[in-house]
């Protein structure tokens, strides 16, 4: 029997796609940071566990588009609504390691992807595997990097979005934190994963000099 391609693999989980999860109210805005370009901040005090947002990717591409790809994400903005494209365009294209030959639009998807997890039933395997895959955010994109993160991020496949809630209480005004790689180990291991993506972490736990 022949392999089912992953978006049919997707496509045949139950009831897919079911609503995406909404936070019962504004949970975060997006603003300018010292350090760190745009971040999210809490617009209200959250729990362990509450809804920051779920967000569904505006776009998924496999890992090897990058060097000379730009044309297929030009191909792929086109399929964009026109705010959702003048929106990627506007993401942070700062990434310092990118592929020889990269355009600005996989500069982009370099800086902001998030990788998709192995975990849909079925869909690990050695042709197809869904670890394969990054996905990109309009909003959840915003969020920098910390070592010590204040919220978990987990792919939901049923609602086919990520799904971003807080880990411990977040305070009104606090910045909203995710992690983009392992976050054990000394500072220099950390910023050796990171180095794909940023300069230099700027999160508290890097630059608290004690
Ligand atoms: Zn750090």
């Amino acid at each position: 029997m022949a392999e089912p391609l992953i978006a049919q693999l997707i496509s045949s989980q139950p009831d897919f796609p079911k609503p995406i999860l909404r936070a019962a109210r504004a949970t975060y805005k997006i603003r300018r940071t010292a350090r760190m370009g745009s971040g999210m901040f809490a617009k209200c005090k959250l729990k362990p566990g509450d809804l920051v947002l779920a967000e569904r990717p505006v776009l998924v591409y496999p890992n090897h588009f990058l060097g000379d790809h730009n044309a297929a994400f030009e191909t792929a903005l086109e399929y964009m609504t026109a705010e959702d494209r003048i929106a990627y365009r506007k993401l942070a294209s700062s990434a310092p390691i990118v592929a020889p030959g990269a355009g600005d639009l996989v500069r982009i998807a370099t800086t902001n992807c998030f990788q998709m997890p192995p975990d849909i039933p079925g869909g690990s395997n050695d042709r197809y595997s869904i670890g394969d895959y990054r996905a990109m955010y309009l909003v959840t994109s915003r969020i920098n990097h910390s070592c010590s993160p204040n919220t978990i991020a987990d792919f939901h496949y049923p609602t086919f979005s990520f799904v971003i809630r807080a880990t411990r209480e977040i305070w009104k005004g606090e910045e909203i934190t995710t992690m983009y790689a392992g976050i054990d180990g000394p500072k220099a291991e950390r910023q050796a994963r990171l180095a794909f993506c940023m300069d230099a972490c700027g999160c508290t736990v890097c630059n608290d000099p004690a």
